[in-house]
This record gives C-alpha cells, structure tokens and sequence, in this order.
C-alpha cells in the first residue's frame, strides 16, 4: 500500500474518534469541524512523515548490510563504504552505477562466449576435413587397395599431407593460445632483420622454387633492430610462406627496408593472386580465409591472427595494402636496435 494511502486512512480513523469525542464535549458543530480538520491535517503529514523515515532507516540498513557484505565485488565496489545521508538518491544513484557495469560486464562475457562457440566451430571444421580424408585413405586401402602398390603408395603419400597440415594446425593453435596466456613472453634482443629475412627465404627456398618464385632483396647492409628475434621469424616466416602458397607462377617476393627516424619500416610484398578490398578489414581475424573452398588445403587461416598477434604484443602495426591480381604487400615497423 502507497505510503499517502497508509496516511489518508490513519488520519480518517484518527479524525473519526476526535469527531465522537469532541461532540461529545462540545456539542456545538463548528467547533467540531475545526477540531477535526486540523486533526485530519496533522495525522495526515505526522503518519507521512513517520512513513518516509520508516522507509529510509529501512533503505539505510539494506543499503549497509549490502556493502558490507562481500556477495558481489562489483556491486561492493558500487556502494563503496560511506553510508550516505541521504541513503535514497545515493542508492538510486549507485544502483544505476551498478546497474550500467553489470550491462556492460554481461556483453563483454556475451561477446566471449560468442566468441568462444565460433572458435570452437572454427576449430572443428578445420580438424574435420584433414581427418575424415585420412580415414577416407586408410579404409580404401584396407578395403583392398593395398594389393595394388601404385594405388597404395599415391595414399599413403596423400594420408601424410593431410597428417602433415593437422600437425601444422595444432602448432599453430598451441602458438596462439600460448601467446594468449602469456605463456610466450617477449625477449628482446638487438639482431639484423636483413640477416634474419634472408636466412628464413633460404629455408624456403625449395617450396619457392616449386612456382619458380623468386625472394629479391632491396638491400644487402645490416638492419638492427631491437626485438624478440624468435617471435619475428615467425611473422616473417608466415608472410614469406603466404607469398609462395598464393603467389603465382614465376613470381618474384620483394622485401624492401626503410628507415623512418627510430623506427625501421619492412615490406613483403608479392606479385601473386592479391585480395579483394572487401576481405581486408577481416584478414588479420582467426580461421579467416579468403577463399575457403581454394585454400582448404594449404592453410588453417590462423597465420595471420599470429603474426597480428606478435605485432601488437611488440606494440607495432602491421599493415596489409592489395589488388587481386595484382599483388599483396605485408608491411610492419620495428624498434630500431
Ligand atoms: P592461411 O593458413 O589460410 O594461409 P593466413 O592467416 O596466413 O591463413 O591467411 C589468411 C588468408 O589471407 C588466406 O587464406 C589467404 O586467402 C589470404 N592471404 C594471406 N596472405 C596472402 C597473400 N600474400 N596473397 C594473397 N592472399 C593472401
């Protein structure tokens, strides 16, 4: 019942007995009437009164046993500790504090189980595919095509490039998630990018040589720059590896060196397939490709996220400039060492 309700009907009451009691000591109406009036106004705004500090010592104790009590951090880090003097405005007041961090913490962990459900979704597809083939090869040869040896070695040999692109999965989801739990701290050191570039495209030199690509450097000088060495072979070796799996036939990768005051900008860039505007914004995403049904076979999507992933952690951008057809250009800065 609304406390002005509560009121109205306690001073009618009240009013009613005076109204017995002073007729009966007056016997003159007038006199009753005022006696009744001032009676009724007077209850009405001392029950209301008393109603309304009712209420907020009430507020106050909630509002006390709330902070104290630990049941929720941020709730307790919403009230803070000072009981205040006017318990009604500040708890409306904290309440919609509170209220405004509890929506913004349910939308991040809404975002993290959104994101949790499509990496898990991801995941599965690209482990799927690798082994239902594998199972695909061994079946048929159980099946009976180990009695013929050139359809046995032609399996054999296609079970093992599916083995060989699960096991680059798994190293690349245990680098990822290594990197996310902090498990790869940085460790910086002064070395040459130039030597360390050219030393990973001579590793690649035979799958280069498949597409008859060629590496071309713009300079031969030292570089150094002040960095985890480890990690940046790893991003060097993801572009260089991207610039060979879709370039094209005879291509040529360039990578170009410029100073800019403290920092070092470094550019990879290649002739090949190239990238449709519309996919750059997504490119540096986990399990995003391209073209999914042309690059199931050679890639997971997670290369990339990676070697985002070891640019911000270095606290440098990587940028990513193409035309299909045409090309790709990865570029990122260091520290100069
Ligand atoms: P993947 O393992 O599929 O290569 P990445 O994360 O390395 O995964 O790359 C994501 C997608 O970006 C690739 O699937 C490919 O479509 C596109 N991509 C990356 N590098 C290049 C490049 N140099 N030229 C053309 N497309 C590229």
């Amino acid at each position: 019942m609304k406390p002005r309700i509560i009121s109205l009907l306690v001073s009618f009451l009240l009013s009613l007995v005076v109204l017995a009691f002073s007729f009966f000591l007056f016997h003159d109406v007038k006199s009753c009437l005022i006696l009744v009036a001032c009676t009724f106004l007077s209850a009405f705004v001392f029950t209301l009164i008393a109603i309304d500090m009712y209420i907020a010592r009430r507020i106050r104790l909630v509002y006390k046993l709330i902070s104290n009590l630990k049941i929720d951090k941020s709730l307790k880090q919403a009230l803070g500790n000072n009981i205040s003097d006017d318990p009604l405005n500040q708890m409306e007041e904290d309440v919609s504090h509170w209220a405004q961090q509890q929506a913004s913490d349910i939308e991040m962990i809404q975002k993290i189980s959104d994101y949790r459900k499509e990496f898990l979704g991801n995941l599965s597809h690209e482990i799927k595919t690798p082994l239902f083939n594998i199972q695909g090869y061994i079946q048929s040869l159980i099946n009976g095509g180990l009695e013929d040896r050139a359809i046995t070695d032609s399996f054999l040999l296609k079970a093992e490039k599916n083995i060989d692109r699960l096991c680059a999965l798994v190293a690349d989801v245990d680098v990822m998630s290594k990197l996310d739990t902090g498990e790869m701290p940085l460790i910086f050191s002064n070395f040459d990018i130039v030597g360390l570039i050219k030393e990973i495209a001579f590793t690649r030199d035979e799958l280069a040589k498949k597409k008859n690509i060629k590496f071309e450097f713009t300079t031969n000088e030292r570089k150094m720059v002040e960095a985890d060495k480890e990690k940046i072979a790893q991003v060097v070796s993801n572009l260089l590896d991207n610039s060979i799996k879709y370039g094209v036939e005879n291509g040529i990768t360039t990578i170009k060196f410029f100073d800019m005051d403290k920092l070092l900008l470094v550019e990879i860039t290649d002739n090949g397939v190239g990238i449709a505007e519309e996919h750059l914004p997504r490119l540096f995403e986990r399990f995003y490709r391209v073209d999914k049904s042309r690059n199931s076979a050679e890639g997971s999507g997670i290369g990339l996220a990676i070697v985002k992933h070891i640019m911000n952690a270095h606290h440098q951008p990587i940028n990513v400039r193409s035309n299909k057809n045409v090309g790709t250009t990865f570029a990122f800065t260091l520290q100069k060492g």
